[in-house]
């Protein structure tokens, strides 16, 4: 049996894979099981943001298995302290909760609400999420979430989450009662297709969070450590939450994830309250070191914004020369998206075929994700690449 029967009559069927089985990573390179080589312009989905087998994480990741590769969170281990530092050190976090996932960063980030509204607001439990959002796929974060396809099947839903227009601060000015003990939101949604919100919109987050005592929580799953040109993509916008959760690019492709909390929730949780079995393991750690130690390097940010510019030129250009066929390109940094009229499967497909792993999101999105360590050149030939596949119908 292949590779791919194996998994189709083993593995239980929640996923839709490309039939392309990969061996091999080298910075924004893959390799399939017949040497085919493909540019990476997904990174696993914004995890591998430092590319496959950076040499950093790799001798970071070896290294510490040697050394120490589990004891639990009833002791102290070196790699954890060292990327808590790191992360309150460069953000407005005064403390971090490390646990394995995007999802159980968000849970983490629902449960301290609701502690904040018990413990500071008479009780208030809703939390006000926005429509189009993704959040991750237990009951919770799935009920955070704000697509109804992501829900189907697993109702009654955990309640009290309220989702209003994605940018629209009339409607989640309207939202605000006596009963909200946060707002959940991602600076730019990802799942939902590369949206960005309007200009000043945050800064109006902000101030309704100021305003009426509940928390400001960031999903940076997708956006956070690189991926929009800034450590943190709420640093576009001068804004500080009040939480941030962390996941993806952490550990550049070890399951790690983050809570980071600012000084209102930061003492919230006390011994017992929260855990996480693997949470911070050491050999995680040592790769989020590393992977925090590369993005803080001076020029790190300008390349990735310089490559971003190049890319969103780039996909404007393709509106501009296929204006049947495309309607918006829309990015910041290096996440982009290229949205058609019709069903994207098609040119997905057709670009697959040409070596360039690139993901469809909402059935008319491409969505570029590449590794932000991937070259002028590697942009080049994949525009080039798409230009053909459009001009050939695909
Ligand atoms: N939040 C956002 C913004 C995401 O993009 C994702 C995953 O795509 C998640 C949460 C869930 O993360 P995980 O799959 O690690 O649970």
């Amino acid at each position: 049996m292949s590779t791919q029967e194996k998994i189709d009559k083993f593995v239980i069927n929640s996923y839709s894979r490309a039939p392309i089985t990969f061996v091999r990573g080298e910075g924004a390179k893959l390799w399939d099981e017949a040497g085919k080589e493909y540019q990476d312009f997904l990174a696993g989905i914004a995890v591998c943001a430092l590319g496959h087998s950076h040499p950093m994480v790799v001798k970071a990741i070896s290294e510490q298995a040697a050394r120490l590769t589990h004891v639990s969170n009833l002791f102290y281990t070196e790699p954890q302290a060292a990327v808590a530092e790191l992360l309150v050190n460069n953000s407005f976090a005064e403390k971090v909760f490390f646990c394995n996932s995007g999802a159980e960063a968000n849970e983490g980030a629902i449960k301290l609400s609701r502690l904040w509204g018990k413990e500071k607001l008479n009780g208030a439990y809703t939390i006000i999420t926005m429509q189009r959002s993704f959040h991750g796929r237990t009951m919770a974060t799935l009920s955070a979430t704000g697509q109804e396809r992501i829900q189907k099947g697993f109702a009654p839903l955990v309640p009290n989450f309220v989702h209003v227009p994605y940018g629209d601060i009339d409607a989640l000015t309207a939202a605000m009662d006596q009963q909200v003990c946060a707002i959940m939101l991602e600076p730019v949604l990802g799942e939902g297709g590369v949206l960005l919100p309007p200009a000043g919109y945050m800064r109006k987050v902000r101030e309704l969070c100021d305003k009426s005592g509940a928390l400001m929580i960031l999903d940076e799953i997708q956006t956070g450590l690189g991926r929009t040109g800034q450590l943190f993509a709420h640093q576009h916008d001068g804004v500080e939450p009040d939480i941030m959760t962390l996941a993806k690019a952490l550990a550049n492709g070890l399951p790690a994830g983050a809570l980071c909390a600012g000084e209102r929730v930061a003492d919230l949780f006390k011994p017992g309250m929260h855990a996480s079995t693997f949470g911070a393991g050491p050999v995680v750690m040592a790769a989020a070191q590393a992977v925090l130690e590369t993005m803080l390097a001076p020029g790190f940010m300008l390349d990735v914004q310089t490559k971003g510019r190049q890319l969103l030129h780039g996909l404007q250009d393709l509106t501009i020369k296929h204006p049947d066929r495309l309607k918006q390109a829309r990015g910041l940094g290096l996440m982009a998206a290229l949205e058609f009229y019709e069903n994207a499967d098609r040119a997905q497909a057709a670009m697959w075929e040409k070596g360039f792993i690139i993901n469809r999101t909402q059935e008319t999105m491409l969505r570029f994700l590449p590794p932000l360590v991937i070259t002028a050149e590697q942009i080049d030939s994949m525009l080039k690449a798409l230009d053909q596949v459009l001009e050939m119908g695909e």
